[in-house]
């Protein structure tokens, strides 16, 4: 699930392989590792709990030299974070190393297995019973690594990115992967190999990459043409692109927090995202997507929304959006329950899977079973070349830039800025939204830049009100309608970032149960711009007052009449109800980031949680 590294060349690993780790810190992580082989074959195993700076503090004064080594960032699913369970995991004899990312379901009867032979274990986790495997059969049968490599994950079941290298074997990296993502990065002359979960620890050394695909083992020999196998041992076709990665987007660039610099990126990214696809002088909307795909878009007769977390809020939206414009039904899933709940999906449905970094497993595999019954599938996905964006039919790229907090924000506003611009050129395509509309939806789509940038004006504001909440231990984030989704995804940020558990509701759903929690105690957040709703909400915000709640609201400026009852208000510029969330997401991203500077936690790298959720 976390992060990998690899290095085979001439230059010395070591600082490559921790630039690396570093670079897939955003990942989310507890323990990380190095492993290297030195110039007299001797493997050097460096391990530490906690952050990737411990491991740099536990390796000062050992052996790190070698051109040829793994690391990795662990997030623990079998065995708890500890230096231990931390990658990379040696075989019995300690000639073998590797590294894991993913989960090996069968590990206990394979563990058991090995045990009977003799085998026996240090850490608590699936992935040593794979080192250990790799090693029996290759003393069993007294091959080499490669083929060993092959026949264990022919035994195993599971998911896995892995990188094996060998004592024995110093001039060879060993990659294979089933379900998680995994990218060899080509050097100059076959001189040299990159390898990593993601493409942000290569592209530096490299453009040229090859993504990796599901069942299959590279070797990565100095001085060779990469090798590329099934595990049935039969030969692929390379395939080498070239990934343009803007690496500038990897630094904080003079703010606290990489989540802070996302909120105000949004703006930007906003733009980025509706270049060339919104022609504000041509009244048009363009998708390639929709150009190519035209006829099977057009006769789907249901859409079905696949997603997880935030990206499931944007599809609650895009439900919305769909819809209201198109008059077709949507439902949304969460793609963990949809891909076990055996779901009538008709050949003549369109899946539209929702992922930041397009890896997400359980997404991964909502896509496969759309697929299997014939569906088409439509990728809205930010990493460019990622697993979804490759295993879909058509879709769109957010083009936000790499996001690297943790918690989602700008990835968020560039979903719900892709299914507008999906939804309103479908609706067009369909002739189902009168011109007038669409005119404003495009209009309104291209002011909503600048207004984001009037809504982070109120930064300020929002830091001198979060310092009144860090008392709270429970939150109430209310909306309706367009904003519902809003009332979700705020009280998402508030948890994973503050650790302070927050609800989100329809507001007049609060009856049935959240409001027994109601007392002066309680901040309970309203998004209520002024539109069809409004007098709805304010109803709604009269019985949280009379019992004393304490009332956040979220209002289109000049409002009146919420100000006489909410406690704080925040103002966002007006715009279409249905592009409100754009702006009215804004003011909560910041109040749970102010909430948990103040208390002091890691904004970017909150305790538990993952950037890129490669296990279901
Ligand atoms: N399942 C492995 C472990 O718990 C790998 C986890 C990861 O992907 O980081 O050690």
């Amino acid at each position: 699930m976390c992060g990998i590294v690899g290095y085979i060349g001439k230059r010395e690993a070591y600082p490559i392989l921790i630039k690396g780790l570093h670079r897939l810190e955003y990942r989310g992580y507890d323990s990380a590792g190095v492993a290297i082989i030195s110039k007299e074959m001797r493997l050097n195993v460096l391990k530490a709990q906690g952050k990737v700076s411990d491991l740099e503090n536990a390796a000062q004064g050992k052996d790190t030299c070698g051109s040829l080594g793994i690391a990795h960032t662990r997030w623990a699913t079998h065995g708890i974070p500890s230096q231990v369970n931390a990658h990379p995991h040696l075989s019995q004899s300690g000639e073998i190393t590797l590294v894991h990312n993913g989960i090996i379901e069968n590990y206990a009867t394979l563990r058991a297995q090995l045990l009977s032979k003799g085998y026996t274990f240090k850490s608590q986790t699936d992935t040593e019973v794979l080192v250990q495997l790799i090693e029996y059969i290759q003393k069993k049968h007294h091959i080499n690594l490669t083929t060993a490599v092959r026949i264990a994950l022919n035994k195993v079941i599971g998911a896995y990115a892995i990188v094996v290298i060998d004592s024995k074997e110093p001039d060879l990296l060993v990659v294979a992967r089933k379900s998680s993502p995994l990218v060899i990065g080509v050097g100059e002359g076959n001189n040299e190999f990159f390898v990593g979960s993601d493409a942000s620890p290569i592209a530096e050394y490299t453009k040229k990459m090859i993504y990796l695909k599901d069942d299959e083992v590279a070797e990565l020999t100095r001085g060779e043409e990469v090798k590329i196998t099934t595990l049935n041992n039969d030969k692929v076709d390379i395939c080498i692109q070239n990934v343009e990665m803007d690496l500038g987007q990897l630094d904080k660039s003079g703010y606290a927090h990489f989540m802070l610099k996302e909120i105000f990126d949004q703006p930007d990214c906003i733009t980025d995202c509706m270049r060339g696809r919104l022609l504000l002088e041509y009244k048009k909307i363009v998708l390639s997507a929709i150009t190519d795909y035209r006829d099977r878009l057009l006769s789907a007769k249901r859409f079905i929304i696949v997603s997880c977390g935030t990206s499931w809020h944007a599809g609650l939206i895009g439900k919305q959006l769909i819809e209201e414009f198109c008059r077709i039904p949507v439902h949304v899933e969460y793609a963990s329950e949809f891909r076990y709940r055996n779901p009538v999906i008709f050949s003549n449905d369109v899946v539209i899977a929702i992922s930041q970094s397009g890896e997400t497993a359980d997404t991964l595999a909502a896509i496969e079973l759309a697929k299997k019954h014939g569906a088409m599938v439509f990728g809205v996905v930010n990493a460019v070349g990622s697993s979804i964006a490759r295993n879909t039919d058509t879709g769109i790229y957010t083009h936000v830039g790499p996001e690297i907090g943790v918690a989602s924000t700008k990835a968020f506003t560039g979903q719900v800025t892709v299914l507008t611009l999906l939804a309103s050129a479908l609706a067009k395509e369909m002739n189902r939204i009168d011109d007038e509309y669409f005119t404003s939806i495009i209009n309104e789509l291209s002011a909503i830049p600048d207004k984001m940038r009037l809504v982070l004006q109120k930064n300020d504001e929002i830091e001198v009100l979060s310092k009144i909440f860090t008392y709270a231990h429970n939150f109430l984030y209310l909306g309706r309608g367009w904003n519902y989704p809003v009332a979700l995804e705020g009280a998402l940020k508030l948890k994973e970032i503050s650790y302070i558990h927050a609800e989100g509701y329809p507001a007049a759903e609060m009856k049935h149960g959240p409001i027994a929690l109601v007392d002066s105690e309680m901040p309970v957040v309203f998004i209520a711009p002024h539109h069809e709703l409004y007098k709805k909400i304010i109803s709604n915000m009269q019985e949280v007052k009379a019992r004393n709640g304490n009332i956040i609201a979220i209002v289109t400026e000049g409002d009146t009449e919420v100000k006489q009852i909410a406690k704080t208000v925040i103002e966002i510029p007006n715009t279409l109800p249905c592009l409100t969330p754009l702006l009215t997401s804004i003011p909560l991203q910041l109040l749970a980031y102010h909430v948990a500077v103040q208390k002091g936690l890691n904004v970017d790298q909150p305790r538990n949680l993952a950037k890129s959720v490669t296990v279901e």
